[in-house]
């Protein structure tokens, strides 16, 4: 089975609308398509520009249900949401979560103490080593946390910090074992997000040693595009099936209605 889960539609960051999302899954052949956009419970409530409003999350519900019902029944539409941890609002979000029909949530860290970590380059350049690699350590407390937390289904790019181009000059694998750690503690899975290969990190997120550490402690994967277009779809799914195998995973899961389901994971180089 192949699909998309992480897909952004114009009710964030996307630029299209969500039927011409669905218009070109088929068109490529996927069996699922799972809409996600972004949605950030701010501690005060304001709106951010690339997310959409905190109000407008029935609306979006809405209209991800009429897309399905519309689209005919050769493609499974999902109702997903990328939401951000927040230590602040965690409480409420897992309250405002927890009444909806989704059939998973992403949980992403994009936001480290009000700083924002892929917004622009820009915004890491007038940081020191000193202080990037503190904001690096801290975004790993922050996806310890977001598993703890136990609202999310899957963890969105992890190593965002990455994006572009810039490294910890010290060594943070006791954060990232620690946040691995208690991924798989909470039952989450690990996307492999294609996106990362077309920004300056030039690789997928997260790094093959981290997927190695989610291996070991036999924490699930499945491939997303991270799309913002239709194009995107699909976008390096061969070369990610090809790397998750070559790292000795055999299994993708899938979601419906929050829970979880294991099925080979799709091998290019067979049948
Ligand atoms: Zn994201
Ligand atoms: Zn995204």
């Amino acid at each position: 089975m192949i699909f998309s889960y992480h897909v952004h539609s114009k009710w964030s960051d996307g630029t299209s609308e969500i039927t011409e999302y669905i218009k070109k899954a088929r068109e490529i052949g996927l069996d699922e398509i799972g809409i996600s956009d972004h949605y950030v419970l701010t501690p005060d409530r304001s709106n951010l520009s690339w997310c959409m409003p905190i109000d407008a999350l029935d609306g979006y519900i809405e209209s991800v249900q009429q897309a399905s019902g519309e689209a005919g029944s050769d493609l499974i539409v999902r109702l997903g949401l990328e939401a951000d941890y927040l230590p602040e609002t965690a409480g409420d979000l897992a309250d405002e979560l927890s009444m909806r029909p989704f059939d998973y949530i992403i949980g992403s860290v994009h936001i480290v103490d009000g700083f924002s970590i892929d917004d622009k380059a820009e915004d890491w350049a007038p940081l020191s080593q000193k202080e990037r690699d503190q904001i690096i350590r801290e975004y790993w407390v922050r996806i310890r946390q977001m598993a703890q937390s136990r609202i999310f289904d899957f963890a969105g790019h992890l190593d965002l910090t990455k994006k572009f181009g810039i490294y910890p000059s010290v060594d943070i694998s006791p954060e990232i074992d620690a946040a691995l750690d208690a991924i798989a503690g909470s039952g989450m899975a690990v996307e492999l997000n294609t996106a990362g290969w077309y920004y300056a990190c030039r690789e997928q997120y997260p790094s093959s040693g981290i997927l190695e550490g989610c291996r070991k402690r036999r924490i699930p994967v499945l491939v997303n595009d991270d799309a913002h277009t239709p194009e995107n779809l699909g976008r390096g799914y061969i070369e990610a099936y090809r790397l998750l195998h070559s790292l000795g995973f055999k299994e993708q899961v899938s979601y419906a209605g929050r829970m979880r389901y294991a099925d080979p994971l799709p091998n290019p180089d067979e049948g």
